[in-house]
């Protein structure tokens, strides 16, 4: 089978290796489409994410949808034929935070193209089979593979702990951005900024759903325009932009909140010390998504989120490198390039 390793900072080689059978209580999926995240263009362009190094050639990718080939001993929840979308954390289910329920936070949990584990850009994947979610025909692969970061959204949006009538900025209208934006929209919440530097992501985020959107260097005039000079009850950073956690602080009101989802290029977060001590602010900081990939199958089914509008290109997998390159440029409208691996399922 086609299996794509990044092998060094933008260096990806195909390899043909061996198709994995799957053992006891795992399933063996043909994989469908895989969505390229902002975290797999940081391995691709700088060979790390923050303290974490690229060691040996890795696969990338961890959005990702497929259909079940054939299934282990043991296997009771999905079937061979059955369309599925696949978590791509693993968690350990031994330690404390695991027995709690925060899987996500699990010290231990393997991750899909994070080292040392290997993620979905193959034709074939092994993985335990609880970690399948069956999806409906009704959902595409494309959508399927869109639940990753539609949980994050959705995750992040529990964790800001929203109150009806609460306003809302979103910086940074990128796949994440625009989750976080539908999410708070099926919660009721409608007063939401959007602040984007790219024309084609804030016309995305009117269209699902901003009450107003503006450019970065506008945020603060557009700010006072929405809260009448208050500031927000919550602030959203989605931009994983150094430039847009400094600005959370000057947006967020008194005892306001500030949730930072992105990723920054460098490990850290520059606040604006003033003004988060003065205004007592809580900071909330995402780790991924936490058991919310079924409430968004549900609310994609229900049509209260558009998963089909976040995947806007779609590419084979020998054209990765066509895909990565346009995901980091951000132009032509792509909120996600998607790699469809079985073009045909
Ligand atoms: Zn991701
Ligand atoms: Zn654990």
């Amino acid at each position: 089978m086609k299996v794509l390793r990044l092998h060094a900072p933008k260096d990806f080689r195909m390899h043909d290796e061996p198709i994995p059978a799957p053992g006891y209580k795992e399933a063996l999926i043909k994989v469908g489409s895989v969505g390229i995240c902002a975290s797999d263009i940081h391995w691709w362009r700088d060979g790390h994410i923050g303290s974490t190094h690229l060691s040996d050639p890795l696969v990338l990718g961890h959005e990702a949808s497929g259909i079940v080939e054939a299934v282990g001993d043991g296997v009771t929840n999905v079937q061979p034929g059955q369309r599925v979308a696949i978590e791509p954390s693993k968690p350990c289910m031994q330690c404390e935070f695991c027995k709690s329920g925060h899987f996500n936070v699990c010290p231990t949990v393997m991750f899909f193209g994070t080292p040392p584990t290997d993620g979905c850009l193959r034709e074939y994947i092994v993985w335990p089979a609880e970690l399948l979610l069956s999806v409906p025909n009704s959902i595409s692969l494309d959508e399927a593979a869109m639940l990753e970061p539609l949980a994050v959204g959705i995750y992040a949006v529990d964790l800001a702990d929203v109150s009806p009538g609460e306003t809302c900025v979103i910086l940074g209208a990128g796949a994440i951005g625009l989750s976080v934006l539908q999410s708070l929209k099926a919660v009721g919440i409608s007063r939401i900024l959007v602040a984007d530097p790219v024309p084609a992501r804030r016309d995305a985020a009117l269209r699902f759903g901003a009450e107003s959107v503006c450019d970065p260097s506008e945020v603060h005039t557009a700010a006072k325009a929405l809260t009448s000079g208050r500031g927000f009850d919550i602030v959203f950073e989605c931009a994983g932009d150094a430039q847009a956690v400094r600005e959370t602080a000057k947006l967020a009101r008194v005892l306001g909140r500030v949730v930072i989802v992105g990723i920054p290029r460098e490990d850290e977060y520059p606040f604006d010390a003033g003004n988060a001590r003065r205004k007592q602010l809580s900071a909330i900081f995402v780790r991924r998504s936490n058991l919310t990939t079924e409430r968004g199958i549900d609310v994609v089914l229900s049509g209260k989120i558009d998963a089909a509008g976040l995947a806007t290109h779609t590419f084979p997998l020998e054209n990765a490198e066509e895909a990565f390159t346009l995901a980091e440029s951000k132009s032509d409208g792509v909120i996600r390039a998607v790699i469809r691996i079985h073009d045909t399922l």
